[in-house]
């Protein structure tokens, strides 16, 4: 999050550097079974971010020590490649990976029916191919899609959606811009369906009202990403029908 700065970043129409008006989302594309050798697979462009997820599981948890003898473990692992930003990141994990493989694991575990499964972990393999701002989020999205394609079993899929402020406006979903420049970023998931709130942070400063408004922001757009979760799973489950007779083409 930066400092003040002199970048203006809602001009006097109050639109935004790329055109959106303050609770406008960046166009989002969700694709559905796109590895042929995970349990279950997503893809999604969320702006200018592309993030690929990966899901294993349930299966023996390994090592051994790691069991949960009542539910399964779910690891996700968060990982950006070195070619997804600007300036080359060193490849591994650092603080910062650690950290969003944790806050996701554990927005995950709230969703997903882990009691069914004792003794064994999921895994879910992040991949950041592309960042522009809002990658945990996107990632945690898409994850959810993945674990359903696994045939996992969960309450609900959890939704990622951030809000921000800036030129001291809180609007939807931050670009990489508005996120350099702007003066907080406040990335949430929910459970749209218990309405419960699995993820929170906060970078940067809000007053109690602004924080309100930005999880308002959120939420409204969390029912909007969840259609478009569903409807890309149908996509890939329509795509797999059988042509009825009479339906088929030439
Ligand atoms: N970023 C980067 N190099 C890094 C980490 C992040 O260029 O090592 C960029 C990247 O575009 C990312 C953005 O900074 O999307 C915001 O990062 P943040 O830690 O806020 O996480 P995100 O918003 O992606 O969940």
């Amino acid at each position: 999050m930066g400092t003040q700065s002199d970048i203006k970043l809602i001009n006097e129409e109050g639109l935004r550097n790329d055109g959106r008006k303050f609770n406008e989302l960046r166009p989002i594309r969700i694709e559905v079974g796109v590895l042929n050798r995970a349990d279950g697979s997503a893809y999604i462009e969320w702006g200018g971010n592309k993030v690929l997820v990966a899901v294993y599981g349930p299966r023996e948890a390994f090592p051994k020590h790691t069991q949960n003898p009542s539910r399964a473990i779910i690891n996700a692992r968060y990982n950006m490649a070195a070619f997804s930003v600007d300036e080359r990141k060193r490849p591994g994990p650092d603080r910062r990976a650690i950290e969003i493989s944790k806050v996701i694991s554990e927005a995950l575990e709230v969703a997903v029916f882990t009691e069914q499964f004792p003794r064994t972990s999921i895994d879910v393999y992040i991949e950041v191919l592309q960042a522009d701002a809002g990658t945990r989020i996107a990632g945690l999205t898409a994850a959810s899609v993945a674990l359903v394609d696994a045939g996992i079993p969960m309450k609900d899929m959890v939704v990622g959606c951030a809000a921000g402020k800036i030129d001291g406006k809180v609007v939807l979903d931050l670009n990489k811009e508005e996120d350099n420049f702007g003066q907080a970023d406040l990335p949430m998931a929910i459970i749209p369906r218990t309405d419960e709130i699995v993820l929170l942070q906060m970078d940067g400063n809000f007053s109690r009202e602004e924080l309100e408004q930005a999880v308002e922001l959120s939420k409204k757009a969390a029912t909007y990403i969840s259609n478009l979760q569903r409807e890309a799973l149908m996509a890939k489950y329509k795509s797999q029908e059988p042509e009825k007779e009479g339906e088929r083409s030439e």
